[in-house]
């Protein structure tokens, strides 16, 4: 991106996850004079607590788990694995200071943010307390985990899908509720790395919205990995003990386990930032409404990330946070990009990293009304050379009535990195007849696409 010259307008942004981060950038490089406010740690949640080290953990766990199929010994120490993470945390945290460094931008880290009115913020920090006047702001504040009432997490008992970060010891035996994306993770994650699971899920499906047939698949997997599912199922009561925990369940069916790990949802982060002082309110939820340029209902204020609502997706952030940050820039008195970036959330794949995998993008196969299409690898050769563990690859695509691929879902080893190309032929609608000019790797999970080319397509 070339950068477009500005004058030197204040642009804030409160939040240094993928969405902060993103913004400051973008307005930095625009010209803007960028503070960026992070009350804990430069790269949010999301590294801190969430992506990362859920996908540092979840890839020891498959990774241990193919070693064993292999006829390795069994047990790497689980310090082992917390040393790691952090060292990988730290990295990513520094990494992220550096980018901002070079770009200009004041990182002003330990320290929260509340808005006073129009143009002026409170900061306060360790060392003291300090106004901030702004031109323009982008809150980038994120989420947290939202629980059924009365119930605290205790890093022991009851716990969050943050404490994947701290944990010394997965529990040997764990309650999951919640089958979203987060609470499929933590079940297929604690199944692979050998402890006993019960999937709790209020809806009848595992990530309800999502491709039916290829998440009843997944389900099947998890269930051939010994997880215990309870769909349809709604947890009413919580009885954490000295000993572990009891999650009962409507019709009165009692789960023990050493741990209960709570998904039920997330809220927008915006509780004490005093919006209503910039005369603007998040929703029931905590979310920021914002529109196409990241911009909310307050003149000078944009929002991006987890904060703006569902989906939850640092990929979505990321982007979103470059959109929201070029305009913030332009309401700092910057000048209009010529083609300023945009969010296109019809194009933005989504995946849950459970084994195996699932990734969409696009409208949902099997939902919106369109015609389905799909294959599977089965008749490949991937399967002969990974399908140690069983895990193959099924697509679905999702074709509109001028015969275009309007979505798709895939579902297995390797499916988060093969969206992306899924994601080009939903973004140009490529007509369903062009993917047979696709020629995938052998072995690769794209040899599904290969089997419905060859089945004639
Ligand atoms: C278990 C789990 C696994 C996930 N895995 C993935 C994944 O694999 N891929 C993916 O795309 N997404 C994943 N996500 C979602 C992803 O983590 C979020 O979408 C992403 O972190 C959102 O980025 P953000 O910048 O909006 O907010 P965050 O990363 O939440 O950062 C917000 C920051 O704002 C700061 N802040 C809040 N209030 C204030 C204040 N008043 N003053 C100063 N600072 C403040 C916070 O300290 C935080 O650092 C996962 C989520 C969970 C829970």
């Amino acid at each position: 991106m070339s950068a477009v010259r500005a004058a030197r307008g204040r642009v804030l942004v409160v939040g240094a996850g993928p969405a902060g981060a993103a913004a400051a950038l973008a307005a930095a490089a625009r010209g803007a004079e960028v503070t960026v406010v992070e009350r804990a740690f430069a790269g949010g949640n999301a590294v801190a607590h969430s992506l990362l080290p859920s996908k540092v953990r979840i890839a020891a766990a498959r990774d241990l788990a193919a070693a064993a199929g292999w006829g390795a010994p069994a047990g790497v120490a689980a310090g082992g694995v917390l040393a790691h993470l952090r060292w990988r945390r730290e990295a990513a945290r520094a990494a992220l200071e550096a980018r901002l460094a070079q770009a200009g931008v004041t990182l002003r880290s330990g320290a929260a943010l509340r808005f006073e009115g129009p143009g002026r913020a409170h900061v306060a920090a360790p060392g003291g307390e300090r106004e901030v006047a702004f031109d323009a702001a982008v809150v980038a504040t994120g989420s947290a985990a939202r629980l059924p009432a009365g119930l605290r997490p205790d890093g022991r008992r009851v716990l969050l899908s943050r404490d994947l970060a701290t944990l010394a010891d997965l529990p040997a035996r764990a309650v999951v509720v919640g089958a979203g994306p987060t609470g499929v993770e933590i079940a297929s994650l604690l199944s692979l790395a050998g402890a006993g699971v019960t999937l709790v899920g209020r809806g009848r499906e595992l990530l309800p919205g999502e491709d039916a047939a290829l998440t009843a698949d997944l389900g099947a997997s998890l269930a051939a990995r010994g997880v215990e599912m309870r769909l349809g199922r709604e947890a009413q009561a919580y009885e954490p003990g000295e000993e572990g925990v009891t999650v009962v369940l409507a019709g009165g069916e009692r789960l023990r386990a050493d741990a209960l790990f709570v998904a039920t949802g997330r809220r927008g982060e915006t509780e004490g930032l005093g919006l209503d002082r910039l005369g603007t309110a998040p929703d029931g939820a905590g979310y920021l409404a914002v529109d196409g340029r990241g911009a909310t209902s307050a003149p000078g204020l944009f929002a991006a990330g987890d904060v703006t609502g569902p989906p939850l997706v640092a990929n979505k952030a990321a982007r979103q946070g470059a959109v929201a940050g070029a305009w913030a820039a332009r309401s700092a008195g910057g000048r209009a990009d010529p083609e300023p970036p945009r969010l296109d959330p019809s194009t933005l794949p989504v995946a849950v990293f459970a084994q195996p995998e699932y990734a969409r993008v696009g409208a949902v196969p099997g939902r919106e009304g369109y015609e389905v299409v799909e294959g599977d690898d089965r008749e490949g050769l991937r399967p002969h050379v990974s399908g140690l563990l069983g895990w193959s690859a099924r697509l679905r695509l999702a074709v509109d009535g001028e015969g275009r691929v309007a979505g798709a879902a895939l579902l297995g080893d390797g499916a988060a990195e093969g969206i992306l190309a899924l994601a080009a032929a939903v973004a140009w609608r490529m007509p369903l007849a062009r993917l047979g000019d696709l020629v995938p790797v052998v072995p690769s999970a794209g040899e599904a696409l290969a089997a419905l080319v060859a089945d004639g397509i």
